[in-house]
């Protein structure tokens, strides 16, 4: 299986993930043309935004037929490009985009239903509001290397049901999985010009944004983040950041300490550790630290690392040696600082250039940069704690706010601490899969981004609300029009009184007051 080769230049390539060999070429777009990509997009959003939600379901339905015939596919290009082992592809990156695309197929219509807006305030018993939910026009979506099919899909998707045209630009890294996103929405006979892939690197990035699109949804790193934010701010362009995390896994003295040692090395090195929700940082009780250390070291010395296309393999490599240097750096600063490495913590050039050994570290604390930075890389953090008191503190002792659990029997317990965290997403006894779980809004604080994706409130970040509102008295000025006098001034003292009145009967008798101002007001 090769990617479709061009002869076109500028190019970019595809590397193997494992060999870094070239196993595919892939024309890109240049900055120049960018703007009559958004054009374009805007000629078939106009067509787009009548046509009813019924019909957009059905183009979804086709489009879930589409990824469910090619599945397999998918997650192989997804495995030979990003390095992830093939269950993690079909999981992570397949079913969660064909459960999205099924999903805002069926709720859709639904959710974007014209909702009644009720009045409170008897001064307003004649009209009649509601809110409309209009499309943007066009969403840019741009999108990072580590779930390079499920995190584009999943903005893509609600954006088109909501009426918008989407240009994607999906991360340089992998160009192939990017041309394959074209492909499966062509496929299923999306209307030319609808959702456009253009690729490119980060100049390409930029030059979507100053072609102003209406709204933009970024996925990436913090830096690149806060660039973004910036370009759009220039053009008053609302958007949606999805940045870094540092996820935090509290673990009580009450804790099922099997489950969450496995949940540990799972949540820590599940895509190489490549994961905006990866566990990064771990506090646990006394009582328990030493048997959660020692079966945490226990479950990574039995991973097997290699080619993700062996099925029998449970983690890859990362993706760019880059990323590698990021992890050494961490690491020896960790170390530098009295942390102690118990496995792992070097490279395995024999597997591959861009392999890194599955590493538990004990002695950690938030001076290093290994607590502090985000990782992204395989590295299994354990500090003990004094209770869960100091838990909660260190756990919100971090620029970032994404995803955290929590690990014990007490589920009430659990809970209460899942509300003193300062973090987008809190799961109590499970890491990460809250991110494949539709219906749950993902997004993050503080350093980690603003807005949601995914869930009802991912749908509402693809319209613009719009209130409308009919007067069922439509004949006769409004008491409060010009010109003003005397009795409109008493008729607002009745007014208040009657909305504000501490008693009842102050209340009727500052309703007499109203009603002769407004007579007053009439003559
Ligand atoms: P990145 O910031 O390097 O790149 C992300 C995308 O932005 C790429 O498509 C890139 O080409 C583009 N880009 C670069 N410069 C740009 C610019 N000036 N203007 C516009 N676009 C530009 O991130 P990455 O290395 O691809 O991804 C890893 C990062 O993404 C990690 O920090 C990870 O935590 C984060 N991430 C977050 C989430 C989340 O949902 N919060 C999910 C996945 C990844």
């Amino acid at each position: 299986m090769r990617g479709r080769p061009v002869r076109a230049e500028p190019y970019l390539d595809s590397l193997d993930s494992i060999t870094g060999e070239v196993i595919g070429r892939f024309e890109v777009t240049t900055p120049a043309e960018v703007s009559r990509v958004v054009e374009h997009a805007r000629g078939a959003q106009r067509e787009w935004a009548p046509v009813r939600m019924s019909v957009r379901a059905k183009l979804l339905d086709r489009l879930a037929e589409v990824f469910k015939a090619r599945r397999d596919e998918i997650a192989e290009v997804v495995t030979r490009e990003n390095g992830k082992p093939l269950a993690e592809a079909l999981f992570s990156e397949v079913l969660v985009s064909l459960d999205s695309i099924r999903w805002h197929a069926s709720r859709a219509e639904q959710m974007l239903r014209p909702k009644r807006v009720g009045h409170h305030n008897p001064i307003f018993m004649g009209k009649r509001g509601r809110l409309e939910y209009e499309p943007w026009g066009v969403v840019a979506v741009i999108s990072p290397w580590n779930y390079p099919i499920a995190i584009p899909v999943t903005s893509i998707v609600a954006a088109v049901m909501a009426g918008n045209a989407v240009v994607v630009k999906p991360s340089e890294l992998v160009p192939w999985c990017g041309a394959l996103l074209g492909e499966l929405f062509d496929q299923a006979g999306f209307p030319v010009d609808l959702v456009q892939v253009i690729q490119g690197g980060g100049e390409l990035g930029q030059a979507l944004i100053e072609a102003s699109p209406d709204k933009v949804i970024f996925t990436g790193s913090v830096a690149t983040g806060r660039a973004v934010a910036e370009a759009c701010a220039r053009r008053l362009i609302p958007s949606v950041l999805e940045l870094g995390g540092k996820d935090v896994m509290i673990v009580l003295s009450d804790a099922d300490i099997e489950t969450a040692s496995s949940a540990a090395v799972w949540g820590s090195f599940t895509n190489c550790g490549q994961a905006c929700l990866s566990v990064e940082r771990i506090y646990v009780e006394p009582g328990v630290v030493d048997r959660f250390t020692e079966l945490c070291f226990e479950k990574t010395k039995k991973l097997r690392m290699g080619s993700g296309l062996n099925p029998e393999i449970d983690v890859g490599p990362m993706i760019r040696s880059q990323q590698v240097e990021r992890v050494e750096r961490q690491l020896k600063d960790a170390v530098s600082h009295g942390a102690r490495i118990l496995t792992g913590g070097k490279r395995r050039p024999d597997l591959g250039a861009c392999f890194f050994e599955p590493t538990v570290v004990t002695g950690v604390d938030s001076s290093m940069l290994l607590m502090q930075e985000e990782t992204f890389g395989p590295v299994l953090a354990i500090q003990g704690v004094a209770d869960a008191e100091e838990a909660v503190e260190c756990a919100n002792d971090s620029a970032f706010g994404l995803g955290a659990s929590v690990w014990t029997r007490d589920s009430a317990r659990g809970e209460a601490i899942a509300r003193r965290l300062r973090s987008g997403a809190v799961m109590v006894n499970d890491v990460i899969s809250c991110y494949g779980i539709t219906e749950a809004p993902h997004g993050g604080r503080g350093a980690s981004g603003w807005g949601r994706t995914h869930s009802r409130l991912g749908l509402l970040e693809m319209v613009q609300v719009k209130y409308v509102d009919r007067d069922v008295f439509p004949r006769g000025a409004k008491p409060w029009w010009f010109p003003y006098n005397r009795g409109l001034i008493e008729m607002a003292e009745g007014v208040f009184g009657t909305l504000f009145g501490a008693k009842a009967m102050d209340r009727g008798r500052a309703m007499v007051t109203a009603w002769k101002g407004y007579r007053k007001r009439r003559q």
